[in-house]
């Protein structure tokens, strides 16, 4: 159900990570985020003081609805932590860093489906020494599926409480899609990869509901598995891959404002894919069980934002990436103005929200840049408000009252 966007047109976010302080030096390391919270006052201090310099980052740069910017993350390849945190975490995984036979892992790279395939020239960069990308799958290190699976310690509902206390804006906290971390597990335990993904759909939807009992109004399911597998010869079907979806979100709506975040991924801030369209999968796209989808569409221009805007059922909003996560050069708000104008030419206002195509991750780009793509967001969104007559979101950060080069 819609509860922070409800009467709130062309509302603004980020997907979810930001870049990390540079003084925020402490890491989990495998322990779970309330025991090292709850022991280890160097961590705790570090944490809570990065959440809220990201919060506040967030507030001067306009935004409606924030995010803890994924401090829980630690500071390893590539943005392994999107998984590492849940192979570290749930039951049933384990073994990881251990070899698990080259091969294997290198066919399950998540996007492009089989490494190997010849017309699919990014995924095979991960097979090429001297690739970035293939730096990013070597230092990946996978967990094997040994056991059943259940939730573990996620404890995301402490991650929310402990960023949702740090202001009045609605926090939205996001989570790997089950479906995600399955492909780039390796599975040692069930028979068949169907029973495998749904335990890990039933685990993690057992975890969202804590996040609902937490008292979040808001929560972001991240990559389906769909735009990574269609047209590939994989073991999971987009059918099977909807009803897994489904099931990892059952019974949510009826509690929170659910998002189902989509992108082309961002180890390093690179695309996996060559080719990327979402058209083939727009159909299955819409039957997902979710108030919200979001699209990247700031880095290739809005190229299909037709077929997104005619694909996708009024029963849903529309999340436009209105900066991109992949290069340095910020946006000018003007930029970010006329792509939404674009997209208003297919959605209307009161369907359509702006974020970033993805996170701005930990390796990806500086504080600063990120910091500066958030003020340009919401200065394009406002011209186009202002140019609607709607209600703007204050931007602190251009207000410039306190300028030190205004005399
Ligand atoms: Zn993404």
């Amino acid at each position: 159900m819609y509860t922070v966007t409800r009467d709130r047109p062309l509302a603004t976010t980020i997907t979810g990570s930001l870049p990390r302080p540079g003084w925020f030096v402490e890491n989990l390391r495998g322990r779970a985020f309330l025991e090292a919270i709850g022991t280890d006052y160097r961590y705790r201090e570090q944490y809570f003081d990065a959440v809220a310099a990201l919060v506040n980052d967030q507030v001067r740069a306009g935004l409606d609805i924030v995010t803890d910017g994924d401090m829980r993350f630690d500071t390893d390849i590539g943005g392994r932590a999107w998984f590492g945190y849940l192979f570290e975490r749930m039951d049933g995984l384990g073994d990881i860093g251990m070899r698990h036979g080259g091969s294997e892992w290198a066919a399950r790279p998540p996007g492009g489906g089989e490494a190997a395939e010849p017309d699919d020239p990014a995924a095979a960069r991960v097979n090429v020494p001297g690739d970035i990308l293939h730096e990013v799958m070597e230092a990946r290190l996978p967990a094997r599926v040994l056991g059943e699976v259940g939730r573990g310690s996620l404890q995301y509902d402490a991650v929310f409480r402990a960023a949702q206390r740090l202001t009045d804006r609605p926090v939205k906290i996001g989570s790997c899609c089950g479906q995600m971390v399955h492909k780039v597990a390796v599975n040692a335990y069930y028979d068949a990869p169907l029973e495998a993904v749904m335990a890990f759909s039933r685990a993690l939807n057992e975890e969202y509901h804590a996040v609902a009992d937490a008292g979040a109004e808001i929560l972001q399911v991240e990559e389906p598995c769909l735009h990574f597998v269609e047209g590939s010869d994989w073991e999971i079907s987009l059918d099977e891959y909807v009803d897994a979806f489904n099931r990892e979100v059952a019974g949510l709506r009826d509690r929170l404002e659910v998002w189902c975040h989509t992108c082309w991924g961002n180890p390093l801030a690179q695309k996996i894919e060559a080719n990327y369209r979402y058209r083939p999968i727009l159909e299955y796209l819409d039957r997902l069980d979710v108030d919200v989808i979001t699209f990247e569409t700031a880095d290739n221009g809005g190229a299909e934002l037709p077929e997104i805007a005619a694909a996708i059922g009024a029963g849903k909003k529309i999340c436009i990436g209105g900066v991109t996560h992949r290069t340095l050069q910020v946006e000018t708000p003007d930029e970010v103005a006329a792509l939404v104008r674009r997209t208003l030419e297919h959605i209307p206002p009161e369907r359509l929200l702006v974020s970033t195509d993805c996170g701005f991750g930990r390796q990806g780009m500086s504080r600063m840049h990120a910091f500066y793509k958030m003020v340009a967001l919401c200065r394009g969104v406002n011209l186009v408000r202002r140019e609607l007559g709607l209600p703007e979101s204050p931007v602190p950060a251009a207000e410039g009252r306190y300028d030190f080069l205004s005399r």
